[in-house]
C-alpha cells in the first residue's frame, strides 16, 4: 500500500535486487512520478501502488527525474509506453545521460578509467536496468516551480555533487523535500552486499545540498533509498554525512601528511581498508578523488597530473 505523505503525495515501495528504494506519486491535475525507478520498476511496483490509488500507469503524465542515474531514469521508456503524451522533465546537465545510456556510462565512468576499469557485468547490468531511454521534455531551472495544479507546487533545487545535473524537489504545502540521491549518510545501505559508497563528485557542492536540506523547512524527507524520513531522521541523515565527509577528509590529510605523496589509487585503497563496510567501485573511486582535490582546494595539498593523479602534501 503506498503511504500517504500529504494530501495527494504517496510513496511506493519499489526495491529492485537488493537495493532499497521509493517511487513517489504526487495526484494533482497532472499525476507525477518522481524517478521511476529501474526498467522493471513501473511495471513490478509502480502499477500495484497506482492501483491502490485507482490509477494507472497510463494515467501518469509527468515524470519528474532528480538526477542521470539509470535507478532513477531508467524506467522512462516503459512509463512513456504506458502514455505516449508523457512528459518528461529534468536539469539540462544530466539530460544528455538521461537520453543517451551510452553516454552516461562513457562520461560518468570514463573519467575513471585511469583508476578503476569496470568488468563487463557492471556496464551489462546498468545497460539492462536502464531499457529504452526517451527524450526528455522540458529542462528544469533552478529556482522554477513546477504547478501540478490541485495545489501541488514544486521548487527545483539544484544541487549538483552527486551529478551534476541533480535536483531536489521540495513539496511547498505538504513540507516534503524530495532528495533523490544527494542525502547518503554513510552510503547506501544494500540488503546482500557491502554499502554503496556515498558518491560525489565535488566535495563543495556536496557541502551546499547538505546546507540546503538542513534548511528548507522540510518536515518530511522522501530520500530515493533511505525511506521516508521524518525531519529529525532527515536531520540525523544530514549530520551522518557531514561526518563522513570530514572523517575521510582528516584521515586522507593525516595519510598524504605522514606518506609526503599518495596516488589517487592507493588512496583509495587506504579508505577501503580503513571502512572495510564498503566495497571497490566508481562510487569510492570518484568520491576519494573529491575529497583528495578538496585538500588541494584548501590548500593542504597540491596536484602533480602525469602520468596520473598524484597529491602532495604542503601544508
Ligand atoms: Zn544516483
Amino acid at each position: 500500500m503506498p503511504e500517504q505523505l500529504a494530501d495527494g503525495v504517496y510513496a511506493i515501495e519499489a526495491q529492485f535486487e537488493d537495493v532499497p528504494m521509493q517511487v513517489y506519486v504526487i495526484v494533482g491535475d497532472s499525476v507525477a512520478v518522481i524517478d521511476p525507478g529501474v526498467v522493471t520498476t513501473p511495471e513490478h511496483q509502480l502499477a500495484a501502488g497506482l492501483k491502490e490509488l485507482g490509477l494507472s500507469l497510463a494515467q501518469v503524465d509527468t515524470v519528474l527525474v532528480t538526477h542521470g542515474h539509470h535507478d532513477h531514469f531508467g524506467g522512462n521508456g516503459v512509463m512513456k509506453a504506458h502514455n505516449p503524451n508523457l512528459r518528461v522533465l529534468a536539469h539540462a546537465h544530466d539530460a544528455a545521460w538521461i537520453q543517451d545510456v551510452d553516454r552516461y556510462l562513457a562520461e560518468s565512468l570514463g573519467p575513471l578509467a585511469p583508476y578503476w576499469t569496470p568488468p563487463a557485468a557492471h556496464t551489462d547490468r546498468i545497460r539492462r536496468l536502464c531499457g529504452d531511454t526517451v527524450a526528455v521534455d522540458e529542462v528544469l531551472e533552478h529556482g522554477q516551480t513546477i504547478d501540478l495544479g490541485r495545489g501541488h507546487r514544486l521548487h527545483v533545487e539544484h544541487i549538483p555533487g552527486h551529478t551534476d545535473g541533480h535536483v531536489a524537489f521540495f513539496h511547498e504545502r505538504g513540507k516534503v523535500l524530495f532528495t533523490g540521491d544527494a542525502l547518503q549518510g554513510h552510503g547506501t545501505p544494500l540488503l546482500r552486499r557491502p554499502d554503496f559508497y556515498p558518491n560525489y563528485s565535488s566535495v563543495t557542492d556536496y557541502e551546499r545540498s547538505l546546507d540546503y536540506f538542513a534548511a528548507c523547512g522540510a518536515e518530511i524527507v522522501g530520500t530515493a533509498h533511505a525511506n521516508v524520513c521524518t525531519a529529525h531522521r532527515g536531520a540525523q541523515i544530514i549530520a551522518d554525512s557531514r561526518i563522513h565527509l570530514a572523517g575521510v577528509q582528516d584521515f586522507l590529510a593525516a595519510r598524504l601528511r605522514e606518506a609526503g605523496r599518495l596516488t589517487r589509487p592507493e588512496a583509495v585503497a587506504a579508505v577501503l581498508e580503513a571502512w572495510p563496510r564498503y566495497r571497490m567501485g566508481p562510487n569510492v573511486v570518484r568520491s576519494v578523488g573529491a575529497q583528495l582535490d578538496n585538500l588541494v582546494t584548501v590548500g593542504s595539498a597540491r596536484r602533480h597530473d602525469e602520468p596520473s593523479a598524484i597529491y602532495e602534501w604542503i601544508a
